[in-house]
């Protein structure tokens, strides 16, 4: 029998702060991916692992079930029987395990699991653009067009087929803008392509773009055409977007945290709008940069958004910048908001979204697209550190352990923006603070110092001295 590792703090004598609901023993985890999630799930204290559906450990070598263990939760797929599906703790599950499984398994009181069942509401281009144009709407009805402008922060956008006749009308209104044609459910980049004149997406009318989504059913993929940024802010000549992670563990309430550290990803050429057609100009997705033929592995095409924020200060004042992260916290938020009565809320779940912002030349942050799944496979040492970080510390947050009180507002990387409410900073601090804003600062730190095992240190000791008095 394997020895249990003992987490200090583990179980609390008072039931009410036993939110991590597993009781005195190791958590057993799956995991469906094979890259830097399972390195820190592997490195965990006191958590072993049980086979997820691609995972390499044998039967023989997973955790002992304690003897209080419990069975059933899922039990079936198709006419698959696995007994061990009611064995887990924590799943870091794929997309695809969950619409299929979803709807037929019962969760215990102890089970987290990543993605909500209709996390696709916000991470289908289509259908956040839909869930976000509803809101605005709703809040100019409400509460006022000043107000509803605080919804200007993603591109025109239509969905085609289906808004093509209101999309040709904006376009004749706007001749010689530049538009953008994306796949609704694909990533990476694939299908993209760049478009000025209506001639040019005739032939996706006809038919040239149109692959079937569905093998099954004759049905056109959709699509959505998006007003292209025409003027993104360049450093060095080149086009870049913001990789910002937030993590939700209820919808009801709403409770956000993000996550300091990021990264902003550079397309490898000079930007122009002479080659609309040249993808290594225009699209920023790494898959799409490391096919580029000067494309340098080592150096890659990243920056800290650390080092971001410290070069835009620089740049363009504190200020200036300071306002723009503030914008970003306005989208996260609203986006949030507009599938906050749609996704189905689920103790069970969390989401960690992968948001993808454009930033252009007067600093204004765009919403481009938000990931469910957002890319945990590491493409050097400085962004396997940020990623190890990110994740244990999402780990941190969701505290299985038990071992916090609850009450932070700070968990190593990650800073709670939202609580049901805007989350105000205790120290008032912004780390590029305004000279003489007395404002009350939102607990907001994108791209700040990220001291995370010195502040986990701090927070574990307060937390233990506040369980034992
Ligand atoms: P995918 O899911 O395939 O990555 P995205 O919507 O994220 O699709 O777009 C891919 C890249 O294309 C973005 O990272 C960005 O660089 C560029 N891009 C997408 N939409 C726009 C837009 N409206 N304006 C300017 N650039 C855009």
């Amino acid at each position: 029998m394997s020895k249990v590792a003992r987490i200090p703090g583990y179980q609390s004598k008072n039931p009410k702060q036993n939110r991590g609901i597993i009781g005195d023993r190791e958590i057993r985890f799956k995991c469906s991916l094979q890259n830097v999630i399972l390195d820190v799930l592997r490195g965990r204290p006191g958590w072993t692992e049980v086979p997820g559906p691609n995972s390499q450990v044998p039967a023989a070598q997973q955790g002992t079930r304690p003897s209080n263990q419990q069975t059933s939760g899922l039990t079936q797929t198709g006419n698959q029987s696995r007994p061990s599906d009611g064995d887990w703790d924590f799943y870091w599950c794929d997309r695809e395990w969950l619409h299929q499984n979803y709807d037929t398994m019962f969760l215990h009181e102890h089970q987290k699991i990543l993605h909500f069942r209709n996390h696709y509401e916000l991470t289908r281009k289509n259908l956040m653009v839909k869930n976000l144009k509803r809101l605005r709407k709703q809040t100019e009805r409400e509460q006022g067009k000043t107000e509803a402008q605080s919804f200007d922060f993603y591109p025109t956008t239509y969905e085609l087929p289906s808004e093509y006749h209101i999309f040709v009308e904006e376009f004749k209104k706007n001749l010689g803008i530049i538009w953008i044609m994306k796949p609704a459910a694909k990533s990476q980049g694939k299908g993209i392509f760049l478009f000025r004149r209506l001639k040019d997406i005739t032939d996706w009318k006809k038919g040239e773009y149109q692959p079937l989504s569905d093998q099954t059913r004759d049905v056109p993929e959709t699509y959505v055409v998006q007003r292209y940024i025409e003027n993104p802010l360049l450093i060095g000549g080149r086009k870049f977007d913001v990789r910002v992670y937030v993590l939700v563990c209820s919808y009801n309430p709403l409770k956000v945290w993000l996550y300091r550290g990021g990264f902003a990803r550079f397309s490898n050429t000079r930007f122009s709008l002479d080659s609309i057609e040249d993808t290594y100009v225009h699209l920023t997705n790494v898959a799409v940069q490391k096919n580029a033929p000067d494309y340098d592995p080592e150096k890659g095409c990243k920056w800290s958004t650390q080092q971001l924020r410290k070069y835009l200060a620089a740049k363009h004042g504190v200020d200036k910048v300071q306002k723009m992260f503030k914008a970003i916290d306005n989208i996260i938020i609203k986006s949030l908001q507009s599938v906050q009565k749609i996704i189905i809320n689920d103790k069970h779940c969390f989401e960690m979204y992968g948001y993808d912002v454009l930033l252009d030349d007067d600093l204004k942050p765009w919403l481009i697209e938000i990931n469910a799944s957002p890319s945990l496979t590491a493409s050097g040492k400085e962004d396997y550190d940020l990623k190890f970080g990110l994740i244990s510390d999402l780990l941190n947050v969701l505290d299985l352990e038990n071992r916090l009180t609850g009450k932070e507002k700070r968990i190593g990387g990650w800073d709670l923006l939202w609580d049901d409410g805007p989350i105000v900073a205790d120290d008032n601090m912004d780390c590029t603070p305004a000279n003489g804003a007395a404002v009350s600062t939102p607990n907001s730190y994108l791209g700040c110092f990220n001291d995370r095992k010195k502040q986990l240190r701090e927070i574990y000791l307060t937390a233990q001295s506040v369980k034992k008095s």
